[in-house]
Formats: C-alpha cells, structure tokens, sequence
C-alpha cells in the first residue's frame, strides 16, 4: 500500500531519503521478519509506545495485542513508535505525519489508534505522537473523521492527569476488552453512529473508562483473565533488524506478585497471581524458538523463581535446548538459596551477572516496606553465587522511603561491604581480583493503589543530602555506586498522584519542549518548571504532597481489585514495621482481588483464592 504525500510522491520515497540523515534508520524501516500485514482488512489499528523503536518494540503488551488484533477477521494491526529527536525534526520540516511501519500509512487514517501509558515520564510523548499524527491534543476537539484515541497499561490506574487526551481508556489486562471494543467500534460503524455514539457504547464496557462521559460515582474495575494459562502465547513474536531492549523470545510465565512489598505498585496492579503451566511454557518455547531463531529465551514475570513449577521447568527446558545454543533467562533473583539454584540451573558456563533487590539497609527498614528478606539471605545468596562462579552482582536499593533515617542510609553501604566481603572470601584466592559488586540506588517514588499512595516524596534538598550521606560512606574500591536523577523523580512523583490539574502541565510542558523525559540527555527539568509557574501549579507540592488517609483520591474511581481498606491497613502495618506474608505461600490475607474480581490464584493448575 502506499500513500501520498505530495502528488506523485509516496510516503516512502519522501522517507527514505532521510534516512540517511538520520541515526539508527532500521527504527523506521518495516517487512521485519513475522511481522504481519494484512492490506485486506476493513477495520485498521495501530498500536503505539510512546518510545524509539528499540524502547517500544520490546514491550510485551504491543506483542500481544499486535497478534490478538491481526488474528481477528477484517483487522489489521500495525506498530508506531515516536521518531527519535532526529528523525522528528525532519518530519516536522518535511510535514510527515507519525506513520505504521507496516504499510507506512498516516495513523490518523486509521480507526484505532491504541496508545500505551507506560509511565509517568512518557506523558510528553504520548502528546508529541498525537500531534505528530495531525489528531487534537484533545477528546473533545475530535470528530468523526479521527480515529478512536484509546489508552491502557500501568497509566490507566490513576488516569486523570492524562484523562482528557484519550477517548477510551481499557483498565487492567487488556486481551479480552480489546476485542470487545473493537467489535464494539465494528457495530458502531455499521450503524454510521456518531463519535458520541460510538462514545457511549464504549463506556459500556466493563473497564471502559470513557473521561468525556464519566459520571460521578461510577467506578471502573480492573479487567482481568481469569485463566491465564489457555491465553494464546505470542509464539512467533516479531523479530527485529536491529538490536532492541531486549532481543530474545520472551515467554510470560506467571502474571501477578503477591509478595506484598509495599513500594510496588506492580505487585498490587496485577494480583491474583496466575500461572502457565510447565507444559505449556515448555512447548511454547519449543515453538516460539523455531518461529523466530532467537538464541535466548527469556522466563519473564514480577517474581519468576516463584512459579510453583520452576524447577521442573527450568530442568525440562535445559534438556529441550541442549546443545542448540540457545540460553536461557531469568529476569531477577530472588534473594535466598533457591533463587541461585535456579540461577545456576539457567547459567551453564556463562555466569554473566547476577542481580538482588535488598531494597533497603537496615531489617527495621525491610520491614516497613515488606521486603521479606534478612542480611542472612543475601549473604548466603551471595556467597552461593560467588562459589559457584559468578564474579558479578548488582544490588538494587531505594532512597527516601518512608521512616527511612540517616542510619539506614550509611547501613546500605554497610550492607554491601558486608556483601562483597562474603563474595571475595566465597572465591579462590587467584580469583579475587575479578570479583565486582554495583549498587544502584533508586529514588523512591510513591506510587496510586500502594500502601503507600497517601504519602508523599521527600523534598528534593533532602533526597540530595541523603544521597550526599551516601556517597560519604566507605565503599570497598571494587564496589560501584550509581544513583536515580532525583530531578526526573521529582516529575514522576509530581504526576503519579495528581489528578486532572495536571493534564495542563503536562500539555504545557510539552509545548515548552518537555519529551523523551525518561532519557536523561533529553529530560529538560527548565522545560517542566516554567511549565508549572505558567499553570500556577508547583512541582514541589504536587511531588510532596500527603494525602488524609480518609479524603477521597483522584484516582478512587479506578478499582485495580484490592481494596483501599487493605492499603490502609497496610499503611498501618508499615508505620509499626509489622509484616504481612505472602498469599500465594500462606492463604489469603484479604486484599479483596480475588472477590471483586471473581478471579482467583492459580498454582500449578490449583485454585484458591
Ligand atoms: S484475595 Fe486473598 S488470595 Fe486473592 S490475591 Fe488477595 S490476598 Fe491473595
């Protein structure tokens, strides 16, 4: 198919003399190998992550989609992504809009333009896309010759700084709503409904959010799949020409973490936790290996080495590759002996790196957050590791969470020393020279339907002095520091609790020159700060700002499936560093997913819940 830009001209003969120009061409280039295109089609998508190809490309979610959408009859659905810096001030010069790599056509001649909400420092690109596209800014400003602007993701959870850019937002796992919306948007079609018609049918939906409509009172409960295990694996994923985030086939094996540390807004977001079951990972692999050629396979989830069949898998899966060259991944370790079993399970020769998230120094600590791990598990972990032939391990850590001191911060240092001194003694005497510990350290950021959504950030001041306290701690010369831009938290936080006042900042900040904000050589922070003088808004104070555990949140019309109750109750449990265990290993602790869901968790083809 091909589209004109100028007469006489195609969109690709005006493209691909710019590529030249440019870095990284292949991010625009299409025909990569199972990608899919069907010019057949009545009823077109696209789906767009509001990053570079490389970024985008390596989401799981458009994977699914992609192939979810292309399975159906008379659909087509094609990829975008937002034009790196270069490649957009050329398309801005030469007035070509943001285009599907499949068929290089104009998104704004589609019918469904899905955009993902990622996180909170995507916002800007979210409104560069629209605006490249040649679609308004604004839900109320579109008429019938736009495509349906349809949001999803993490985003969706607290949606209102974002609210009034989308005309549709699906909440929660999105497989099965977004069929019912597109089936919804065939059924509109047919009958020539007008934009608001289509509208109102939309908000029917259960996990419909529709902003232009909503009615006060009226809350959106989470979609979910109740059996995750029969939902298609993407089996023949796309397999790109260059190198992306992360190049290999990608096989999710549970969905969910009901480990229940505090911070995390994932392991609240995606509860019941569901798994696949051995044999189907273990043939999905078999598959999604001979349909792409990848050479590694990636087991990916919160908390991978919780499956309740891991063993089992791993072990099948390494007898099923031997000898083929292809490896296997783990995302992250958990932090005891089992976790470096199953490690050295997947490593073979090739001990790469190993990667812990103690998350905080002192036990005290640990226990505010829930983080349920002691001293004792890392450095036994550690020194398993280390004996068994990893030289390499990173330490995942956070500042400024809350009842955080002093003394927890200089204990992360001690920690580590502690930790790298187990790892040097866990290793012949020839070989200690090669031994490297890496700590990164986060800033904390308080996150909607956590327990800790009512609190709000440190003050930027104080989160520099904190990591001023940490770079004066004694580190062993082996052991590297890196720390979070504290300025690019501050955006996080100022715009994950706020509500519809933020959606002028953002907008602002955006026609201020705000965008690729999560790349540090493009966050601008000047842009975001006249932003909010401009708006009368203060970043500071949205960032820092602290909820009464009692007054209504602007996201409380979002319901994720555990209930506020719970978080409150958690808080509580938080603020007297009293843990709660895990319900996948324990039984219930009455989070309310389960119910409110009508889900329930699934292990190893039990379920409870
Ligand atoms: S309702 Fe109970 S079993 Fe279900 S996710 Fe929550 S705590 Fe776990």
């Amino acid at each position: 198919m091909t589209h004109e830009t100028k007469p006489g001209r195609t969109l690709w003969e005006t493209v691909a003399p710019l590529l030249a120009r440019i870095e990284r061409p292949s991010r625009y280039s299409n025909h990569e190998f199972n990608a899919l295109y069907k010019p057949e089609a009545s009823y077109r998508a696209a789906l767009l992550y509001p990053d570079t190809y490389e970024i985008g490309q390596a989401n799981q979610a458009i994977g699914i989609l992609y192939d979810l959408i292309n399975g159906l009859d008379d659909c087509s659905c094609e990829r975008a992504f937002l034009p790196w810096v270069d490649m957009l001030a050329l398309m801005r010069e030469q007035g070509i809009s943001l285009f599907t790599l499949e068929s290089m056509s104009p998104v704004r001649d589609l019918d469904l333009f899905g955009i993902t909400m990622p996180h909170e420092l995507a916002v800007t690109n979210i409104l560069e896309a629209l605006d490249l596209a040649g679609i308004p800014l604004h839900a109320d400003q579109r008429d019938e010759s736009h495509p349906l602007i349809l949001g999803g993701g993490p985003g969706a959870f607290n949606p209102e700084p974002m609210a009034e850019f989308f005309d549709a937002i699906a909440v929660g796992e999105g497989e099965e709503v977004t069929c019912e919306i597109i089936d919804v948007h065939l059924r509109a079609r047919a009958r020539n409904a007008s934009r608001r018609e289509l509208l109102e049918a939309l908000a029917e939906i259960p996990g419909v959010y529709v902003p232009l409509l909503h009615e006060e009172g009226r809350v959106i409960t989470k979609r979910v799949i109740q059996d995750f295990d029969a939902c298609p694996v993407v089996t023949a994923p796309i397999v790109p020409f260059a190198e992306v985030a992360h190049d290999r086939f990608v096989i999710e094996v549970l969905r969910g973490c009901s480990r229940g540390c505090r911070f995390c807004q994932a392991g609240m977001l995606y509860r019941p936790v569901r798994e696949r079951s051995a044999d189907t990972i273990v043939k999905a692999v078999a598959r999604g290996i001979a349909c792409t050629g990848f050479d590694e396979v990636a087991l990916s989830s919160l908390s991978t080495t919780d499956h309740s069949q891991i063993e089992q898998i791993l072990r099948r899966l390494n007898h099923q590759l031997s000898g083929t060259g292809v490896g296997i991944s783990l995302p992250s370790q958990r932090l005891d002996a089992f976790g470096v079993d199953m490690a050295r399970l997947v490593a073979g020769e090739k001990k790469a790196g190993l990667t812990f998230a103690p998350e905080a120094g002192t036990q005290r600590l640990r226990d505010i957050i829930n983080k349920n791990v002691t001293e004792d598990n890392l450095i036994s972990a550690v020194q398993q590791a280390f004996s068994a032939g990893w030289r390499r391990c990173k330490l995942y850590f956070m500042i400024g969470l809350p009842g955080e001191t002093d003394e927890d911060i200089r204990a992360i240092a001690e920690l580590v020393n502690r930790a790298y001194a187990a790892a040097k003694d866990a290793v012949p005497e020839t070989k200690r020279g090669q031994v490297r510990m890496s700590m990164s350290v986060a800033v904390f950021v308080p996150k909607v339907t956590t327990p800790f959504q009512w609190v709000g950030q440190i003050a930027r001041a104080e989160i520099e002095r904190r990591i001023a306290v940490l770079r004066g701690t004694r580190l062993h010369k082996g052991i590297d520091l890196k720390w979070h831009d504290p300025a690019s938290s501050l955006i996080e936080a100022a715009l994950s609790r706020a509500g519809r006042e933020a959606a002028a900042l953002i907008e602002a900040a955006w026609r201020g020159g705000a965008r690729f904000d999560a790349w540090t050589e493009q966050f601008r922070l000047a842009a975001w700060e006249a932003a909010a003088q401009q708006v009368g808004l203060s970043l500071n104070e949205l960032a820092e700002h602290e909820y009464a555990v009692d007054e209504p949140l602007p996201w409380d019309h979002i319901d994720c499936g555990v209930s506020k109750e719970y978080l409150r109750a958690e808080y509580e449990r938080a603020l007297s560093a009293v843990t709660t265990p895990d319900c996948s290993f324990v039984g219930c602790t009455d989070c309310g997913a389960c119910p409110t869901l009508e889900a329930s968790v699934r292990l190893g083809g039990d379920s409870r819940g």
